[in-house]
């Protein structure tokens, strides 16, 4: 497997630009002789699918709701990057390429880090063109909070909801091209492969979620755009329907899969409370701006809140980070929360949990301005615990929310296999080993608007495909028997167990084997368990009703069968990087204050996992990464 970034030569400033000045440009008579298939419809996939389509090529966007805008990107809550400097904070394209290089612990290219931080401020401007409804100051500007790991405020947002709106606006950009017949929407189409012919993405094939019809879909490029996997721990922050299948599927035909194992915890989700439940819910990252966490001071304190006095109370962020505070990085918030639920110090009937609490921040600005910022994260908050975050402090705990690892692409969004594109949460690209707060969304866009559109053409105009019509016809009949014979199988097992039950199953132990800490020996037990809990899925597994209908627990089972091969690279990963860095703490490789410590001699690489073509044995490939702007060093926030 080859593994060349494409990183163009020249300053870092200058790279991007002179990328766009290289890369080959379609003519636009030519554009329309183009098929693009954009499989997702998320932020990335949709305000590709709008640009690419604006642009004059004739779009395919896919997805699994029944409409575009359901995608999980509407889940959003906190807001979205940019280098605007609006505040006069200090703030500069040049600081969010350092925070968010530092914040990723150095495990992210320089490039494509300094090129997200110069299109974050072209985002905001596209995106208040078209009409989304971002927050103002009192003088009508723009209005900005602070996030975790930043010291600066350079978060736009839109109440709790800014996914919802930016999604609003790239859906109806991308409407506005449905109306133009430029792009034509299958809704409720999952894709069940990759089809590659003569080495290159041409097409894909689906079925149909209401009919249970598979089918395949021809293009000239095919982009994914299918988020995240955090769903591989069953519980977690996602949208239910989040899932490996479409990277997995690609992994399988060729595609290099990069850091598997990086998977963001957040720090304030809604503690777990039952068995039974299926989804957690997070409270937003922007809620730390004035709520503080805390804990009792001494173990098994069983007081409730307001009975514990000031000076018994552990304000453990504040004390131990002086500068960042409650506002330090996801990673560092989460590892602390376990460390004092760890000690005996979790509050809430489980344990597992430690305050954040706005009782000051009220007292400070009313609690009319405080529910003015964060109303329907702290409505929420109420309808799922019967409790009032006004009144008493909210109960919170780290989840799985997240996922940094994706499919390889080089500077040009590219995979290693021609003609395949990522964009998004399903590539691997910009968060290195920790997302910073509110760049999800800041990179989703800025690969669908403004990097995909310039290098899609590049490829397309410097090798133009053949026809599409006969073009590896047999290659795409054979693609399509094998999703049906695989689909069939599913149904015909015949056995006990539901889908849901080896998916909590397998979610349960990658959560203690490979969860917010993990060592050696808990990597190689989760190792040795993962193929018996997948050989009896494909014994015992139970699926009711057909393939030609409506059948949920069919969709489920395909994308569990998924979830129970991908974790064993998640853990091949794991176990592999026997450093500690971002959110990947080997407790192996601690410092003594108990922080993440890196080893870049061994481990300043991407790792990317190919498939082997004969045996399918998973083959560790490695990007080295070179730091020529940023001096790499051990993160402090204190
Ligand atoms: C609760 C929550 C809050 C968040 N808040 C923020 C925030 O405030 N700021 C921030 O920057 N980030 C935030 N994030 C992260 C951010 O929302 C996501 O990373 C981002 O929205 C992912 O966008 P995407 O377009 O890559 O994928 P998604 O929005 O997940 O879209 C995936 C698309 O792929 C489709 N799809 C998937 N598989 C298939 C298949 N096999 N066949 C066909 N279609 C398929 C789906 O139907 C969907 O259309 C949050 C995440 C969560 C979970």
């Amino acid at each position: 497997m080859q593994l060349d970034a494409r990183i163009p030569l020249g300053p870092l400033p200058e790279k991007w630009d002179r990328c766009r000045f290289e890369t080959q440009l379609v003519n636009p008579a030519n554009k329309r002789k183009f098929e693009i298939i954009v499989v997702g419809t998320g932020l990335a996939g949709a305000s590709a699918a709008a640009s690419l389509a604006e642009l004059g090529y004739n779009v395919k966007a896919f997805c699994l709701q029944d409409s575009p805008r359901r995608a999980h990107s509407i889940a959003a809550q906190g807001g979205i990057n940019a280098a605007k400097n609006y505040q006069n904070d200090g703030d500069s394209i040049r600081r969010l390429f350092h925070d968010t290089i530092k914040g990723g612990d150095f495990r992210a290219r320089e490039a494509n880090v300094y090129r997200l931080a110069q299109i974050s401020n072209t985002i905001i401007d596209q995106c208040t063109a078209q009409g989304v409804p971002f927050a103002r100051d009192y003088g009508g500007h723009l209005a900005n909070r602070s996030f975790g790991g930043a010291q600066v405020s350079r978060t736009f947002y839109a109440r709790g909801q800014t996914g919802q709106q930016l999604l609003l606006g790239a859906y109806s950009a991308m409407m506005r091209q449905v109306k133009a017949g430029r792009v034509q929407i299958f809704a409720r189409k999952e894709m069940l492969d990759l089809v590659v012919v003569d080495g290159r993405a041409r097409g894909i094939v689906t079925r149909d979620l209401v009919n249970g019809a598979i089918e395949s879909h021809t293009a000239h490029a095919v982009i994914l755009a299918t988020g995240g996997y955090g769903n591989v721990y069953y519980l977690s922050t996602n949208a239910m329907s989040s899932n490996v299948s479409a990277s997995w599927r690609a992994c399988k035909r060729g595609a290099g899969f990069a850091n598997p194992s990086f998977v963001q915890i957040h720090p304030t989700c809604i503690p777990v409370h039952g068995d039974y439940q299926s989804k957690l819910t997070l409270m937003s990252e922007s809620l730390r701006n004035d709520g503080r966490v805390w804990t009792p001071a001494r173990a098994d304190d069983q007081r409730p809140p307001h009975q514990i006095p000031e000076q018994e109370r552990d304000y453990y962020l504040e004390k131990k980070y002086p500068s960042f505070g409650n506002l330090v990085p996801r990673d560092v918030a989460s590892r602390n929360a376990k460390e004092q639920c760890d000690q005996g110090k979790g509050v809430g009937p489980t344990g597992l949990a430690v305050y954040l609490d706005f009782a000051q921040a009220i007292t400070r600005d009313g609690e009319a301005a405080i529910r003015r910022k964060y109303g329907n994260l702290f409505h929420m908050y109420e309808k799922i615990t019967n409790h009032d975050p006004a009144t008493e402090p909210m109960m919170i705990y780290p989840a799985v929310h997240y996922t940094m690892g994706g499919l390889w692409v080089d500077y040009h969004l590219m995979s290693t296999i021609p003609g395949l594109f990522v964009a998004g949460e399903a590539n691997f690209s910009d968060h290195g080993a920790n997302r910073l707060g509110a760049s999800a969304l800041m990179q989703g866009l800025a690969d669908g608007y403004f990097i995909l559109p310039t290098t899609i053409g590049g490829y397309l105009g410097a090798t133009p495909p053949p026809p599409l019509t006969s073009d590896g016809r047999s290659t795409f009949d054979e693609a399509k028997t094998l999703a049906t014979a695989r689909t069939n199988t599913l149904l015909t097992i015949g056995g006990q167990r539901t889908p849901d039950d080896f998916h909590r199953e397998l979610g349960l132990l990658m959560w203690n084997g490979c969860g917010i800490a993990r060592n050696a020996h808990g990597l190689t037990e989760a190792l040795a368990r993962i193929p018996m809990i997948r050989d009896e899925f494909w014994q015992n597994l139970k699926v009711p009703g057909t393939g030609a209908e409506l059948n949920q627990t069919l969709e489920r089972a395909g994308r569990v069968a998924d979830f129970l091969e991908f974790a064993e690279i998640m853990v091949r990963d794991a176990l592999a990087r026997e450093e500690s860095c971002g959110c990947h703490l080997r407790e192996e490789s601690q410092t003594e204050e108990h922080e993440a410590k890196r080893n870049d001699e061994a481990f300043c690489h991407v790792a990317v996992w190919e498939l082997d073509a004969d045996d399918g044995r998973p083959k560790l490939h490695k990007e080295p990464l070179s730091f020529d702007f940023t001096t790499p060093s051990q993160r402090s926030y204190t």
